[in-house]
């Protein structure tokens, strides 16, 4: 009889994660004897936690906030996109060698062009933030061809290093940083066809939930405004966006989208979409309900 396999989301602290949820819901769904856990982790547990991963009983882990950069140098080997992004969300245990990949930036493109319809190719955007997630959202607007790339961050030199980090990929995107400041927003605001809030800010349980990172006045009627936060209602930047006439995307499909194909590297096996969509909008409501 087969031992049953584990899986796992590291991350610290771990409140806001709807992982769990939508990971077990599609494995039980394709009858997979394996039980995803939320694996909190403080900071000076990380090297540990990685490690345990190299178990053969373990399949691997979703790395998110606040370690999807720093995880990189435990690991034995990356895939080409977690290189270029300089960030791991996957890991995938092979035979005790741990691999790193990148599924935020597929996912960011397949919820951008699917429940988006948007097609990034020669737009110009304005990314917000230059954590992992503005990495991943970076690179695959790099990827593929839009045109000009604004990227604003409230700590200036994170930024400016995302973008000389990426520039070298990016023959036909022109990329700039600037200050998350009104006047640098205002100085840029070109006629965005695309905003992408990648800050903490909207996040719900947190100090800035309230908050949101764009002025309402500089965002375009015309553009799509897509916010990776989920949450059951919408941000305060999406609200914004409502209201001057934007057409708006929640973060919740790139969630489902990046968690699809971090089940495939683990599993072999294409995910049950809407099994996964199902039980994330359930545990999203839920966790509302329960006052996070
Ligand atoms: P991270 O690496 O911790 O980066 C956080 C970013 O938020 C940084 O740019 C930080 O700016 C900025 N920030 C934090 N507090 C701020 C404030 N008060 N004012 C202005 N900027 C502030 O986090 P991450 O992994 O990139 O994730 C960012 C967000 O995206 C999270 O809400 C996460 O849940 C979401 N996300 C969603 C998906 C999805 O599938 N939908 C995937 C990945 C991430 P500084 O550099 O100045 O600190």
């Amino acid at each position: 009889m087969s031992e049953t396999k584990l899986l796992g989301v590291i991350g610290y602290p771990l409140g806001h994660s709807l992982s769990p949820a939508f990971q077990q819901a599609a494995l039980d769904a394709l009858g997979i004897d394996a039980r995803y856990e939320r694996w909190e982790t403080p900071p000076g547990a990380l090297e540990e936690r990685v490690a345990a991963l190299r178990d053969p009983l373990c399949l691997g882990a979703n790395v998110t906030v606040p370690y999807k950069e720093r995880v990189i140098p435990l690991l034995d080997e990356l895939d080409e996109v977690a290189t270029q992004a300089g960030a791991v969300n996957t890991i995938v245990n092979r035979g005790g060698r741990l691999m790193g990949h990148n599924t935020d930036v597929d996912g960011f493109l397949r919820a951008l062009r699917e429940a988006g319809d948007f097609e990034p190719r020669g737009c110009i955007a304005l990314v917000l933030g230059a954590g992992g997630a503005a990495r991943a959202a970076v690179l695959a607007l790099v990827r593929s061809g839009a045109s000009l790339v604004y990227v604003a961050n409230r700590t200036y030199h994170r930024v400016f290093r995302l973008v000389e980090d990426l520039r070298p990929l990016a023959a036909r995107t022109r990329l700039v940083s600037l200050p998350l400041t009104y006047a640098a927003l205002q100085g840029a605001s070109v006629g965005w066809d695309l905003v992408v809030n990648c800050t903490t800010l909207g996040m719900p349980g947190t100090v800035d939930a309230n908050k949101s990172p764009l002025p309402a006045e500089l965002i375009p009627a015309d553009c799509l405004v897509f916010d990776l936060v989920y949450r059951p209602d919408p941000t305060p930047l999406l609200r914004d966006a409502e209201t001057r006439g934007a057409r708006v995307l929640d973060g919740l499909p790139m969630l489902v989208y990046q968690g699809a194909e971090s089940f495939r590297l683990w599993t072999g096996r294409e995910a049950p979409i809407e099994v996964m969509f199902r039980a994330a909008r359930e545990a999203l409501t839920a966790a509302a309900a329960g006052g996070r």
